[in-house]
């Protein structure tokens, strides 16, 4: 497994506190499963509170001595494990896929971006620019600076397991401040590979510090509870994010959220039909459908109704679902049980109050997806207001598409949720093009492109799909704080 040269025993690897490899206190660890094909691949440290304590502990004493580090020396560290991850990247990908499900060339694509994100913010740390400000009296200067706001923990989904790590780590050690990593416990192998690589290039002891757990409320209560956190950046569902955010209120520490999305995907009459086909196609089933900005219900003007459904339905079909680490696989497993039974249960809602399946639309368990959790790409139509599918995020591989007339409807439609991550539609005409954008309450839109998210953009989501932005000129902006000096000459 990791082919990374990662510290393990046996199957076990472990866990990275103040600088050295080490087992939980209690000596519990636990299994990481290959979701594909139910094959346990390794096991690792089942961290409690007590290790939590720990690497907070260890973040906190390394914190003066990176944070008084010059930026483009903690650059230079950061560049290294760029390097290094990519000449790894083959490696890192095989563990991806092993671990998460996703096809070889999709968690290849992920290695890139992953390291896409510490390029970004190497060069963007030794940017944090300040400020002087004329002052009301002539023998007063005015300052203000930017300063690390200490110790963060991230917390990070499945979905993403290497880019959602860097998308918060990178920013973070840029500025200075020092990281207890919590990867989801689904996906800590990939996480592990890249702590090797962070221990190899030499970041001081405490800098990067990574923890896993099966018990992640209990390392959470100590995030929350204990004062040398200043920061928690999470990654994951609507449902954990708000219990994070009430739990900061008491020490009213930094947040930033990156929550679920329900992604509506329009095509109007006026787009490019093959262009929106194959962007939904890319946008839907990316991932298998786990991703929070995937197409989650596909608005089609009903003048093009029938050649875009004709169009997609026959390349979903040709989707070939499989193995990850099989070339040529398009779509692979779902995470685990609980994402499975979700995407069952809306394929079955759905169809139950009159859905009609126009291809897929069962679980597979024959042959080569034998213990495995494999649900076919499926299209949907005839779906109402009312289905689950319309209401929720499937994260899983179904498409619903559902016809329209006007624009205002539309709009109205989309922006009937109380997630606001991503949204897309297609169009070839200007001022449509800008007068939708502008409507549409989403954080990011993709306008004839189904994969607007790049390191150097700032991604984040409206209403309850989160606070603040990662990626971007802005992304660096959450871990600093802003400090004003006024001088008497
Ligand atoms: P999903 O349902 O997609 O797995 P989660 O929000 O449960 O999304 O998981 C995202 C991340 O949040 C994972 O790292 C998970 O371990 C962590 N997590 C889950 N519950 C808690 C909690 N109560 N406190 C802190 N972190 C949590």
């Amino acid at each position: 497994m990791p082919a990374t040269g990662i510290e393990r025993r046996n199957k076990n690897y472990i866990n990275y506190i103040g600088g050295k490899w080490t087992d939980a206190a209690s000596g519990r660890s636990f299994p990481v499963h290959n979701p594909a094909t139910g094959e346990e691949l390794a096991a690792v440290p089942d961290a409690g509170r007590q290790d939590a304590a720990r690497a907070i502990e260890a973040a906190h004493h390394a914190f003066p001595g990176w944070s008084g580090m010059a930026a483009p020396e903690r650059a230079r560290l950061l560049l290294r494990a760029r390097d290094l991850m990519l000449e790894r990247k083959e490696a890192l990908a095989h563990t991806l896929t092993s671990e998460q499900g996703k096809p070889l060339t999709e968690a290849r694509a992920e290695i890139e971006y992953a390291a896409g994100f510490v390029t970004w913010f190497a060069e963007e740390g030794k940017r944090v620019y300040g400020e002087t400000i004329p002052a009301s009296a002539a023998h007063k200067r005015l300052l203000v600076i930017k300063q690390p706001v200490g110790v963060v923990a991230a917390i990070t989904p499945w979905n993403f397991p290497a880019a959602m790590v860097t998308r918060k780590i990178a920013p973070a050690l840029a500025v200075g401040c020092t990281v207890v990593l919590k990867p989801a416990e689904q996906t800590p192998l990939t996480a592990i590979g890249l702590f090797q690589i962070f221990e190899e290039v030499g970041f001081p002891a405490g800098a990067v510090n990574l923890i896993t757990t099966l018990d992640p409320a209990e390392v959470g209560r100590e995030v929350l509870e204990n004062p040398l956190v200043s920061m928690i950046a999470f990654t994951g569902s609507t449902e954990v994010g708000k219990l994070l955010m009430r739990g900061s209120a008491d020490q009213v520490k930094r947040i930033s959220l990156e929550l679920g999305g329900h992604a509506p995907f329009i095509v109007f009459e006026d787009a490019d039909v093959d262009k929106a086909v194959a962007g939904a196609i890319a946008s839907k089933f990316r991932n298998m459908g786990q991703t929070c900005i995937c197409a989650n219900r596909i608005y089609v003007h009903e003048s093009v109704l029938e050649s875009f459904t004709e169009k997609f339905v026959e390349r979903v079909k040709r989707l070939k679902m499989g193995n990850g680490l099989e070339e040529g696989v398009h779509v692979g497993p779902l995470i685990d049980e609980q994402g499975f039974k979700k995407v069952s249960a809306h394929v079955e809602d759905a169809v139950a109050k009159g859905a009609k399946i126009l291809t897929g639309g069962r679980s597979r368990t024959d042959g080569i997806f034998e213990g495995g959790h494999f649900f076919e790409p499926t299209v949907l139509t005839d779906v109402q207001k009312g289905m689950r599918i319309l209401e929720e995020e499937t994260f899983g591989p179904i498409a619903p598409v559902i016809p329209f007339r006007d624009e205002t409807e539309v709009i109205r439609a989309a922006n009937d949720s109380r997630s606001g991550l991503a949204a897309y539609f297609y169009s070839q005409n200007m001022s449509r093009c800008l007068r939708v954008a502008e409507q549409l309450e989403y954080g990011i839109i993709g306008v004839n492109d189904a994969v607007p998210a790049v390191p150097q953009a700032p991604f984040g989501g409206v209403k309850e799909s989160g606070l603040g932005r990662e990626g971007g000129r802005q992304g660096i902006d959450e871990f600093l704080e802003v400090k004003a000096i006024s001088f008497g000459l």
